[in-house]
């Protein structure tokens, strides 16, 4: 007897993901990605029940109840899967991006109230109430460009009070938006300006005060520390991933972003499961995390909207056999984007992966960096079903067209969550 359907997505001109079960060879484009051309998915509840070929799928399935969706000249790509983001905050920094145009430096940015600082300031003034509000909307921005699942860390409190009351947002966040968030705690974010010239009592708060209230109020899943010169040291992060480990929170570290500063050894040394950025990881960072598991995550968004020149060497990773993991690492000061496939593009042009390898790393290797590799970011039988249908007849049009949403529907959990109204094909549908 055939499974019985609920959503069916049938004729899609592609449907492409990457797959661990069996496959044709032929069907393999190049990043490990199965691309099958007059695809179909079908999903029962919130799981996919079947993959393949429309003949094959409709074949398969039981269709009488279902609820069918024509996708021609469309394609079906899993839900991406943002590993790394900061959408909790008060409020957006565009006169301070535009300082930044006009030549100012970080030190006068910071004079004139700017930079991560006034991020704090206003989070701390800002009501739970009000950053839910804000927060909310950011998600339903990640939603509308066809991201399904998101990490979000707090870090704008750096007090005891203010980051529960964060990730407090984030929980009920998790709880009520249908993008699904997996928390974050970064109380290492940065030296609250209180502790200027006492820094290691700040770092005693977060190790011996913070991190037990997280812990203890299920508040979170991983802690992440900024591991940078002038922010957090080598050291100081060591002793916070530990202690985080400890109280049972899953290491996660922003290393090697703007110098560089053995980051992706310590990411080794603590079992991170993710170092992220990594703009200036040496060859002995990249040894070091291939012979470990942790997922390098880049975020070219913020090497873009910096003006910096140096993205991290992604080639020589690949080639070092990583599985490299794109991120949005969406926040008001460094990358307010929340578009995964401009990721995508700047990944392409930037740092020369190709369009194969961008979606992998926006998908499953996205989400084997945050621990959820088994259920979300790839399109197979058995699998959540979180999907995109784009209004692209080839995903290489994706990256190509940057800056484009063509994000058609999302189907989240086998539920539609996201409609964008466009009847906007590419060039390759016109029959003339
Ligand atoms: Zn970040």
């Amino acid at each position: 007897m055939s499974i019985r359907a609920d959503i069916i997505v049938k004729s899609a001109a592609q449907l492409v993901t990457s797959f661990w079960g069996q496959a044709e060879t032929s069907q393999k484009s190049d990043g490990g990605l199965l691309l099958i051309e007059d695809a179909a998915l079908a999903a029962r509840g919130d799981k996919i029940v079947a993959v393949g070929k429309t003949s094959a799928v409709m074949e398969a399935v039981d269709a009488s109840k279902a609820k069918i969706i024509e996708a021609g000249g469309q394609s079906i790509a899993p839900g991406f899967v943002d590993p790394h983001t900061h959408p909790v905050f008060a409020a957006t920094r565009q006169d301070e991006f535009e300082m930044r145009i006009r030549g100012k430096t970080y030190r006068e940015i910071a004079k004139a109230g700017g930079g991560i600082k006034s991020s704090v300031r206003k989070a701390r003034e800002a009501s739970e109430d009000y950053l839910r509000r804000h927060a909310a909307l950011y998600l339903d921005r990640f939603l509308a460009c066809g991201t399904t699942t998101i990490e979000a860390k707090s870090g704008y409190g750096l007090s005891v009070a203010d980051e529960l009351k964060l990730l407090r947002v984030i929980k009920e966040l998790a709880e009520a938006h249908v993008v699904e968030v997996v928390p974050t705690f970064l109380g290492a974010h940065e030296i609250p300006e209180e502790y200027h010239d006492r820094r290691e009592y700040y770092i005693d708060l977060v190790i011996e005060e913070m991190l037990p209230r997280v812990a203890e109020e299920e508040l979170a899943v991983f802690c992440d520390v900024f591991c940078e010169e002038h922010v957090f040291t080598f050291d100081e992060s060591k002793r916070i991933l530990q202690k985080a480990h400890k109280v049972g929170l899953i290491p996660k570290i922003h290393a090697d972003q703007l110098s560089e500063g053995r980051g992706a050894e310590l990411a080794a040394k603590v079992g991170a499961i993710s170092a992220d950025h990594l703009d200036y990881i040496s060859d002995e960072g990249i040894s070091a995390l291939a012979s470990s598991s942790v997922i390098p995550v880049l975020l070219p968004g913020a090497v873009f909207f910096l003006g910096l020149k140096k993205y991290a060497p992604v080639r020589k990773m690949i080639d070092a056999g990583l599985p490299v993991a794109l991120a949005t690492d969406f926040n008001p000061g460094s990358s307010p984007s929340q578009s995964m496939p401009m990721m995508m593009a700047l990944a392409c042009t930037q740092m020369r992966m190709t369009p194969a390898e961008a979606l992998v790393a926006s998908t499953e290797h996205a989400a084997a960096a945050i621990g959820r590799v088994n259920d979300v970011g790839r399109l197979e039988v058995g699998m959540q079903a979180d999907f995109v249908v784009l209004n692209v007849s080839d995903y290489k049009l994706l990256p190509y067209h940057f800056g484009m949403n063509f994000v058609d529907k999302v189907v989240k959990k086998g539920n539609i969550v996201f409609k964008s109204g466009n009847e906007i094909h590419d060039n390759a549908n016109i029959k003339i």
